[in-house]
């Protein structure tokens, strides 16, 4: 749908600068800005000149279209007075359609028309089909003036232009200069930031240094502390050995007898001396696996072998009516690539610390193939061990303040986790004081 707003003969020269008028006046009329209006006007007066000089003219129509869309548009419809010769007029191709938002050949009822037109930035509210009515009315009022006077304004539009031209061309100068001075200063400033982080790279380079060597030192102590606490526990173990048997000998019945008090210190030299062998035992097996002394010896291992000895010698140690030790059976194919010994030891370990902190429920050993690798869990309803701690019991020496456990040596875990690392898996804990603990040991099927 579009509307008409004013329709025009060309046919003489003098239309040429009527047409030429009359566009300036319905682009002002519906809201184009200046330049837009010397735009079309300039357009108009080109196609206008091409037309008289080949076809004796047209008759030329104004309208308003694609109000409905919301994009209005100055659509203007030149319909020549004889049938065009395509080839030799395109006004759609040139410098004159670079003028508007389309110049093109079009159909229109059966009659080849040249078409033109341009956006207006009005809207849809103020073209009300009563505002267009008014533009339509306004302009068939205005009569055009004459061909000198829209020459006389012709040439001050293009003395406008110029003048328009060379301030553009100034301000280019100026900017090209701008331009110029910015250029320096970043290179200034590429060349500047460049030295920093030089300068930058060669600190991190020395620090890297720096580190390394501390890492080769630490690695060294704590190799020599492995060492220090290998050769001390094993030399301890021969003289802790002798004490036990020599109170063991002493309170033997073949010996002299005893006085009571001196049977009831003997007993504790010999379970004194019997903690300390365990604590030696423990640092010695740790100080070897800290210092990679250990070498797995790789087997494929039944875990329901595994699992059945631990049924075993474990149920003496469960004692307490209270609490139920379940060994579950684990699922087929229960084999995994390990150290048999190794694994029964870490597994032996949790068992072990779970029946000492549990005074009620059950102690619990269960097994399950996960994405191909065993999570074996050893969970228990005990005492628990509070989040902030679940890292600290790894550590040497480290128990829990408060937990009631007896004997023990604060060496299982580091130990139990080391071997764990061993044989290519992880040992994780969690709990939570006064609901129990879970221990999981996650191991790949084929090893390491
Ligand atoms: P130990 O058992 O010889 O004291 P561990 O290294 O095996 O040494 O354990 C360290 C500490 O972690 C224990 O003293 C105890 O406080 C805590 N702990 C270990 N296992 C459990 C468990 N199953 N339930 C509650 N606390 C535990």
């Amino acid at each position: 749908m579009s509307s008409l707003l004013l329709q025009m003969a060309l046919r003489t020269e003098s239309d040429i600068f009527v047409l030429r008028q009359r566009g300036r006046e319905v682009a002002t009329a519906v809201g184009l800005e200046y330049q837009d209006q010397i735009r079309i006007a300039t357009a108009l007066s080109e196609v206008a000149r091409d037309l008289v000089g080949a076809v004796g003219g047209a008759d030329v129509t104004f309208h308003i279209a694609g109000v409905e869309e919301g994009r209005p548009a100055l659509r203007v419809d030149l319909a020549p007075l004889r049938p065009l010769d395509e080839s030799r007029c395109e006004p759609q191709s040139g410098a004159v359609a670079r003028l508007v938002d389309s110049l093109e050949l079009t159909e229109d009822e059966g009659v080849t028309v040249i078409r033109m037109s341009r956006r207006v930035p009005a809207n849809a509210e103020t073209l009300t089909p009563q505002r267009l009515a008014e533009l339509r009315a306004q302009l068939a009022l205005s009569a055009p003036a004459s061909a000198l006077d829209e020459l006389t304004v012709q040439n001050e539009q293009l003395i406008a232009a110029l003048d328009e031209v060379r301030s553009h061309r100034d301000e280019l100068a100026v900017l090209n200069e701008e331009l110029q001075e910015t250029n320096r200063g970043v290179l200034a400033l590429y060349n500047q930031l460049s030295e920093e982080l030089e300068e930058t790279n060669r600190g991190v380079v020395a620090l890297y240094a720096e580190l390394d060597e501390k890492s080769v030192q630490l690695r060294a102590a704590s190799e020599s502390k492995s060492r220090f606490l290998a050769n001390v526990s094993h030399e301890l173990r021969a003289p802790v050995t002798a004490v036990i048997g020599l109170a063991r000998l002493l309170a033997d019945s073949a010996s002299d007898p005893l006085t009571d008090e001196q049977a009831r210190q003997v007993g504790l030299i010999r379970s004194s001396a019997t903690d300390l062998l365990a604590l030696v035992n423990d640092l010695l097996d740790l100080a070897k696996a800290e210092s990679g002394r250990i070498e797995p010896d790789w087997a494929t291992v039944d875990l329901r072998v595994v699992f059945g000895q631990l049924r075993g010698t474990l149920r003496a140690l469960a004692t307490r009516p209270e609490v139920e030790l379940v060994v579950e059976e684990p699922p087929a194919p229960a084999t995994v690539r390990s150290d048999e010994a190794l694994l029964s030891r870490v597994l032996r370990n949790l068992l072990h610390n779970g029946l000492k902190f549990t005074e009620q429920g059950e102690v619990r050993l269960h097994a399950d193939l996960v994405d191909g690798r065993w999570r074996i869990v050893v969970s228990d309803t005990g005492v628990g061990i509070p989040p902030e701690l679940h890292e600290r019991i790894f550590e040497e020496f480290y128990q829990v303040p408060g937990s009631a456990s007896g004997a023990g040596t604060g060496l299982g875990l580091p130990y139990a986790r080391r071997l764990a690392m061993l044989l290519g898996g992880a040992l994780r804990v969690a709990s939570e004081p006064g609901r129990g603990t879970v221990f999981t040991l996650d191991l790949p099927v084929d090893g390491a």
